[in-house]
């Protein structure tokens, strides 16, 4: 099969563990005997893509039971209301986060990024550092890492052969630069939090990646393997080299970037 000019579509990373977003933005969904769970929703003219890619791999959004938020940007809840009237979802997000969404926070600076705003809303589920939750047997692990956002949570999903498929909820350092901070009378304690966040997240072990955004942990050049007949693209060392790469991340600010 030629593969060379593949584009990201929806597929199915690990039994049970489906990508369906595009290149821009991650949206993974978890396939549990209580239905499905969805991490992130993308931006929000993105639904058309993301219902395509889930009736690609052979799920439907009516299944959805559960909708889990790594952070409060609008690329990862931009079609939440819209999958939620479509499946009668449960929505979770971080209790900081879950600010911006409500309205409470000012988002100007998300106007001078040009992201559309949304309608304001709460999710029913407001998270807390350490929560599990469980669907059948499948369980999900939040683990509060601010840094990105005040309220990101990263993600650590057990399957049920035991696998553990992790996600950092925010390694973007777009958030971190002086200018951004100064303009908007930030606190620059953020990057403090950033750097503890990857050094809290080196004690998980994790088999699968899911990239926050598919760039991380090369979420194309995995579809590519798949679609080459490849049955298992797991690897312990992809959780490592993620958060190496966070790290280089936030070397890189403060050393070009200082305070
Ligand atoms: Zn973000």
């Amino acid at each position: 099969m030629n593969t060379e000019n593949l584009k990201l579509q929806g597929f199915c990373l690990y039994p049970g563990v489906y990508f369906v977003g595009n290149e821009r933005v991650s949206v993974h969904l978890i396939k549990t005997e209580a239905g499905l769970v969805m991490i992130d929703t993308g931006y929000p003219d993105m639904l058309d893509v993301i219902l395509e890619n889930i009736e690609k791999v052979g799920l439907s959004v009516t299944d959805i039971r559960a909708i889990f938020h790594s952070h409060g940007h609008i690329d990862h809840f931009g079609c939440t209301q819209q999958i939620v009237k479509l499946s009668g979802a449960k929505t979770y997000i971080s209790r900081i986060d879950n600010e911006i969404l409500n309205g409470t926070l000012d988002l100007s600076w998300a106007r001078e990024l040009n992201y559309p705003t949304l309608p304001p809303f709460s999710c029913d589920v407001l998270i807390e550092d350490g929560d599990t939750f469980h669907f059948g047997d499948v369980s999900v692990r939040c683990v509060h890492t601010p840094g990105h956002t005040d309220g990101v949570m990263s993600f650590f999903i057990t399957l049920l052969d035991g696998t553990v498929a992790g996600m950092h909820g925010g390694t973007g350092t777009n958030t971190l630069t002086s200018d951004f901070l100064r303009r908007y009378g930030l606190s620059f304690d953020c990057r403090r939090q950033y750097k503890e966040s990857v050094d809290k997240l080196w004690n998980e072990k994790v088999d699968l990646v899911l990239g926050n955004h598919p760039e991380q942990s090369d979420t194309l050049g995995k579809m590519v393997r798949i679609l080459n007949g490849e049955t298992d693209v797991r690897s312990r060392e992809d959780w490592c080299a993620l958060l190496k790469e966070t790290e280089g991340k936030y070397q890189r600010i403060m050393e070009t970037d200082p305070e």
